[in-house]
């Protein structure tokens, strides 16, 4: 079987033109074989002030253009992603591991239905008239300027997109960095948007690690710095953000709580453990991974999860069978694998799954945990759910908010008021009844708390890409003192 090849044009993306990095060399490993499949090169730090150089003189004839026309291009971008979504999907599977049943679905696509959304939303974008008896103001929603992407490597494609749509569409330009590890999909996106006519130097694409990143967030040129990763990584990008007095998005990490009670729908309340802690092998932000059993269900939610993922089927993640995919690097996989030592060396109970082999981690069920545990309080971003039992809840809701993180919630309820009254007490950002991990992007995501600040996708993302002018008119003569 001959080894799949992923090589871009070239690593970068500036002003229109593919042009190869003058920084470090990068090699592009898929995490299934941990062979090469491209050879980058990072960018250097004067190619990073390039980019934004150019981002910053392309972009006032950008904003200038009819809301219309800029939506326009964003909404043929989503139709070019929608006709070659298998191809992408494909790319994105070598870039990240994770299997083709997953990115079929679940990346490209929601990035297109990004740029689909916010394109429809171009046009509605305006300010407010305010009355103030013969004279009046008015407010006018301005773009930022050029705005920093800084990505994360689980979902590369759909971070790149849920950061360019709502930027673009606002007359923004963007310079984006994806993390290290999945530096292709972002390349493409450079590649769609060209296609779909936008105009050279709106959306760029540097490559590189953190260094790179810190060299893009200081430019002089970035007026806003959106960041998906780590909480630590999160603190150092505000820091830096804030000598210029940036504008920032910061989605960052979690250990989300997701409580089960026991009127719980057991079938639905299990499937929902699965999707909120083994989907992209556990690799997910916002994954529910402090999962709360009240003691009446416990012992029939555990068999039943146990029972289910015996199912799991890893592997390939090209063959279409496949569910459950490898983790992104070694030092990841070695990174899990240590908690999963910690949780048993702590006295929590192996349910299922524990340190596998190679690249592959199973999905893996710890219960009879205690909250003080290091898997019930730190992120593992890996396939490691922690069970704990509760018995009302009060009890549950200052157990679930005892943590810094603020990303995400869920709880499983039929009873309707309990289920509004629990979710009106958690400490999150995004959450959900009955259902856990739906991003749509109608619905606003983001976290409270160390998990970050500023909300993607809907409307509400707007506000972080724009800022308001308030214009003062005087309609009459103008009185001075003297
Ligand atoms: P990371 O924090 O290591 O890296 C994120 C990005 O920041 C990378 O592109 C990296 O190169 C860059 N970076 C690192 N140091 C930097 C610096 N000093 N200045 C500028 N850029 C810098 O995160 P990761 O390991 O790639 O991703 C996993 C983390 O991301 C997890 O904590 C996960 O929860 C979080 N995440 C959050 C969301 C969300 O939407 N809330 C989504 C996906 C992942």
């Amino acid at each position: 079987m001959s080894r799949p090849q992923a090589q871009p044009a070239a690593s970068l993306f500036i002003d229109g033109q593919f042009v190869e990095g003058e920084g470090a060399a990068l090699t592009v490993r898929y995490p299934f074989t941990g062979q090469p499949i491209a050879e980058l090169r990072e960018a250097s730090p004067a190619q990073v002030a390039t980019a934004c150089a150019r981002a910053r003189a392309a972009q006032p004839a950008w904003a200038a253009l009819a809301p219309v026309e800029r939506g326009r291009i964003l909404a043929r971008a989503a139709a070019i992603i929608l006709e070659r979504n298998e191809e992408l999907a494909r790319l994105e599977t070598l870039d990240t591991g994770k299997p083709i049943q997953e990115t079929l679905v679940a990346d490209w696509p929601s990035g297109a239905a990004a740029l689909e959304y916010f394109a429809g939303l171009a046009a509605t974008l305006t300010g407010h008239m305010i009355p103030l008896g013969t004279d009046w103001a008015y407010t006018r929603r301005e773009p930022l300027g050029v705005c920093a992407g800084i990505g994360a490597w689980n979902y590369p494609s759909q971070i790149a997109c849920w950061k360019a749509a709502p930027a673009l569409v606002m007359g923004n330009a963007m310079v984006f960095k994806p993390s290290e590890e999945t530096p292709l999909g972002a390349l493409k996106l450079a590649e769609i948007l060209a296609e779909a006519g936008l105009p050279a130097g709106i959306f760029n694409v540097v490559q590189g690690g953190g260094q790179v990143g810190a060299a893009l967030v200081a430019d002089p040129h970035v007026a806003k710095v959106s960041l998906t990763g780590s909480v630590p990584t999160g603190r150092r990008v505000y820091a830096a953000a804030a000598e210029g007095m940036r504008h920032v998005t910061m989605e960052l990490g979690g250990k989300s709580p997701l409580i089960v009670f026991d009127d719980a729908n057991l079938e639905h309340a299990v499937s929902a453990a699965i999707l909120a802690n083994f989907y992209s092998s556990g690799q997910i932000c916002s994954n529910g991974t402090r999962v709360f059993l009240q003691t009446g269900i416990r012992d029939a939610f555990l068999d039943r999860l146990a029972e289910r993922v015996r199912r799991v089927q890893m592997g390939d993640p090209l063959d279409p069978a496949t569910n459950h995919g490898p983790i992104i690097n070694p030092t990841q996989a070695a990174r899990i694998r240590e908690a999963i030592a910690g949780g048993i060396a702590a006295g929590a109970r192996l349910v299922c799954g524990g340190a596998g082999e190679g690249a592959f981690i199973p999905p893996t069920v710890f219960a009879d945990a205690s909250d003080d545990m290091a898997i019930a309080r730190d992120e593992i971003f890996g396939p490691v759910l922690t069970a704990l039992t509760f018995h009302d809840e009060s009890e549950v809701i200052t157990r679930a908010n005892s943590t810094g993180f603020g990303l995400a919630a869920g709880v499983f309820t039929r009873d309707l008021t309990r289920a509004h009254r629990v979710i009106a007490a958690l400490e999150a950002g995004t959450c959900w009844i009955n259902a856990y991990n739906l991003t749509p992007v109608e619905m606003p995501f983001g976290g409270v708390k160390l998990s970050g600040l500023g909300r993607e996708n809907s409307a509400a993302a707007i506000e972080h890409y724009s800022q308001l002018k308030s214009v003062y008119v005087g309609m009459g003569g103008v009185d001075a003192p003297y």
